[in-house]
């Protein structure tokens, strides 16, 4: 998808090929809140992960995610119809290949909200395709004593699942250094402020641009 008046040369003689950004932080940075307000503006396909973790109030099947069964999930692994799939939590979770990779070949960009076992995963996914569209993103939450205010304010976990919660985080925030790009987070306009100018950057690179 090319930004209006930023992506596009003059005489409008290129294309550009898809990006695929890779979001994670630890739960409760105000990561899905974003990710929602980024597929709100329509710059990006989101990727809607597979996942074994029951519903949550007010989320959707196939809006958030596609909720499956254990069987169903391993059946999906055994088929090879996962990009990447990971245990978060407690939980599976698993990035469907085949949406991913025609967005990207139709020159859209693609959002995939994933932890950190999984983006190493697709850091070292052997598909060149996969590679250069690659763009990672770490979101690190000020003190793990807001991310912990930011979690229960949020209510949706009970007391042990925040404890199981927390002690991730901390293990997660030692990963931002595998990452291209560390966001600090702060209020949820200004983390919306700094993804969009790493979007803009990244769209920018002579390396995704093809003459028509
Ligand atoms: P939640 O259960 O709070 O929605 O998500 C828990 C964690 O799972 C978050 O860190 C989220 O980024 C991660 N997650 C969501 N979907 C996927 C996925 O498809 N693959 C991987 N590896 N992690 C995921």
């Amino acid at each position: 998808m090319l930004e209006q008046g930023m992506s596009q040369p003059p005489g409008n003689c290129f294309t550009r090929t898809g990006i695929l950004f890779v979001v994670s932080a630890p739960s409760g940075t105000g990561k899905t809140t974003l990710c929602n307000n980024l597929r709100q503006s329509g710059d990006f396909v989101y990727s809607v992960s597979c996942t074994t973790r029951k519903i949550r109030p007010g989320e959707e099947d196939g809006v958030d995610y596609h909720y499956i069964s254990q069987e169903e999930f391993k059946r999906r692994v055994d088929a090879g119809d996962f990009l990447e799939h990971a245990e978060v939590h407690g939980n599976h979770y698993g990035t469907l290949k085949e949406q991913v990779q025609v967005e990207l070949n139709g020159g859209t960009d693609v959002l995939l909200d994933i932890d950190v076992a999984g983006a190493r995963q697709i850091r070292s996914c052997p598909d060149s395709s996969i590679q250069q569209a690659l763009v990672d993103v770490f979101i690190m939450p000020p003190t793990l004593q807001e991310l912990e205010k930011r979690l229960r304010k949020r209510g949706t976990e009970t007391e042990e699942q925040i404890g199981t919660r927390m002690a991730n985080a901390a293990s997660e925030m030692g990963f931002w250094q595998e990452y291209s790009y560390t966001l600090l987070s702060e209020t949820m306009e200004e983390d919306l402020i700094k993804f969009r100018a790493i979007m803009r950057a990244e769209r920018y690179r002579s390396a995704r641009l093809r003459r028509k």
